[in-house]
């Protein structure tokens, strides 16, 4: 499978430098995320593509650097297949007709298949896409080479669910991780199992100050994220927010209004 990255040309404060989306050459050009609608990235496609027609597109996730783009691909090159797993409130939003896939599903797409795999937590609808024969696995937003990967509680993110969706994903074995955004993962395992470890000495930081006193995700981030830019509280906050909801999940943390306690405190 010769999957070709094509830049979505959408940097800004949450993409970072922009998104990656994946063309997948052959009988069924296939493209892995939608992008934004940039013009740059339409032409982009288009010389990609040179001279075939894009048959239909996969999408990783409802977010809008990966989604937004559908319309825009439509207009361009009539394609009519949009292809995820349904994210009721957030589908709506980007209007070309989608069809439902789910985990398990089997995609047929350039001259292979992939297969489809739930990995939520980043968001509800979160798909992966693994290519066997190449163990290749399109990973969207799943992983992010040199970074941790946002998990907004408030918007269906799942910490607990982002975990499970790591060992799902590194119990397949894959050679390599081809992301949404940032360079490849040639170390998947490495890469994946430091996710859980960061997780894992995190949430040990958030008990630690739910037992020295901190109640509010604002008390524990300035205790856990000292010195920290002022711009980046916000998302320090919703990570603590994750942490905290993962172990009211777990019985293991409750709150009454919004102060925080450890349950055996
Ligand atoms: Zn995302």
């Amino acid at each position: 499978m010769n999957a070709r990255p094509i830049f979505a040309f959408n940097p800004g404060p949450i993409t970072g430098d922009g998104n990656w989306t994946w063309l997948i050459p052959g009988r069924l050009p296939t493209l892995i995320d939608a992008g934004t609608g940039e013009r740059a990235h339409l032409d982009e496609v288009d010389k990609v593509l040179a001279g075939t027609q894009l048959g239909q597109v996969l999408v990783t996730h409802g977010h809008v650097d990966h989604a937004s783009g559908a319309p825009a691909l439509r207009d361009r090159f009539g394609v009519t297949r949009f292809l995820k797993l349904p994210w009721s409130e957030r589908d709506a939003t980007w209007p070309v007709d989608w069809t439902p896939i789910t985990d398990g599903d089997v995609i047929a797409a350039g001259e292979t298949h992939l297969v489809a795999i739930h990995t939520p937590g980043h968001s509800p609808d979160h798909l992966c896409f693994w290519h066997e024969e190449s163990r290749t696995v399109f990973c969207g937003d799943l992983a992010i080479k040199g970074t941790s990967v946002w998990i907004p509680a408030r918007l269906g993110g799942n910490l607990a669910a982002y975990l499970a969706s790591l060992e799902r994903i590194i119990a397949l074995n894959p050679a390599r991780l081809l992301p949404a955004h940032g360079p490849v993962i040639d170390e998947p395992a490495r890469v994946l199992r430091g996710y859980i470890d960061h997780r894992v000495e995190r949430e040990e930081q958030v008990i630690a100050a739910l037992r020295a006193g901190d109640r509010t995700p604002e008390a524990i981030v300035a205790r856990v994220y000292r010195g920290l830019k002022e711009s980046l509280v916000p998302l320090a906050q919703e990570s603590v927010m994750a942490h905290l909801l993962k172990l009211e999940q777990e019985g293991r943390a409750t709150r009454a209004q919004d102060a925080w306690i450890m349950m055996d405190a």
